[in-house]
């Protein structure tokens, strides 16, 4: 992806300083060498998972966490962890930017900015206290993504899913999330399925997927602005498809079981992804029709 360093950090809330991390990452050196990869996949099997649905329904009322007012980059940061910063800053600034301008055109709903929200470790959300273990999240009752950027190193080396745009992929789903906090898409959601199944699953897994789709939707709209580079899309697609609920199980040694699925196969991940990609619009994502 075509992208630059130094954007703006007003949409940032850099926890990674803050105490009450701890959960075993060691200053400079990362997460411990013990992991195995089955213990690794068991948590990377939540990866995603509270996002969004989960936590509509937890006490989302409160405003904001306890570490909220501070915002600071942590005392030990890598150049590898600078630039992955710089990146995903750029990444929510202009994802956030051209909802701005989405939002209005095709849904009549005014964009507001939500904040990304850094941490190492743990973090407390105005939706609960989370860990890195349980993934990126987004939270309706703060309007905050949450995000440990070692979970980029889990995608890549546990997933296979490396390259900009997967990670970009990773915020641009959470932010469609908010999106749908925005439009209200849940309550439409939920009628749309009526008379359909009604379990929890598989309303999230139609959450879930579009959630897929409006990150398509942004990334649409950085291929019109000549910002993606050769591979990109296919990243991306790798990226929604690795982190498929029959991949994970797979990987877990599950038995593949769609009546558990919360978010998707991999073939419906990737599919709504390259729907909301192709046609750019809220519409095909099943938001306004
Ligand atoms: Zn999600």
């Amino acid at each position: 992806m075509r992208w630059q360093s130094g954007t703006s950090d007003s949409d940032i809330e850099d926890r990674r300083g803050a105490s009450g991390g701890g959960m075993g990452r060691v200053p400079g050196g990362g997460r411990g060498l013990g992991i195995g990869g089955l213990i690794v996949v068991g948590l990377l099997s939540l990866v995603f998972k509270q996002d969004f649905f989960s936590l509509l329904d937890s006490n989302g009322a409160s405003d904001s966490g306890p570490n909220s007012a501070m915002s600071a980059p942590p005392s030990t940061e890598s150049p590898e962890e600078k630039q992955r910063y710089e990146f995903i800053k750029f990444v929510v600034n202009d994802a956030q930017d051209a909802w701005t301008k989405i939002l209005p055109a095709s849904a009549s709903v005014p964009y507001e900015r939500a904040k990304l929200v850094l941490f190492r470790g743990r973090v407390e959300s105005a939706c609960g206290k989370a860990t890195s273990a349980e993934g990126p999240f987004y939270c309706p009752g703060d309007q905050k993504v949450y995000i440990d950027l070692a979970f980029y190193d889990e995608l890549k080396k546990d997933f296979g899913a490396a390259g900009d745009f997967a990670q970009a992929y990773v915020i641009a789903h959470e932010i469609g999330h908010h999106v749908q906090n925005l439009v209200g898409a849940e309550d439409e959601l939920r009628s749309a399925m009526k008379g359909r199944s009604r379990s929890a699953n598989a309303l999230s897994v139609q959450v879930e997927l579009q959630a897929d789709c409006l990150a398509g939707v942004w990334g649409h709209s950085t291929q019109e602005r000549k910002l993606l580079e050769a591979g990109d899309v296919d990243e991306a697609l790798n990226a929604a498809a690795s982190i498929g609920d029959d991949n994970i199980q797979k990987m877990s040694g599950d038995r593949v079981r769609p009546e558990s699925f919360t978010h998707g196969s991999s073939a419906d991940r990737t599919a709504a992804f390259r729907r909301g990609m192709q046609s750019g619009t809220l519409s095909a994502c099943g938001i306004g029709r």
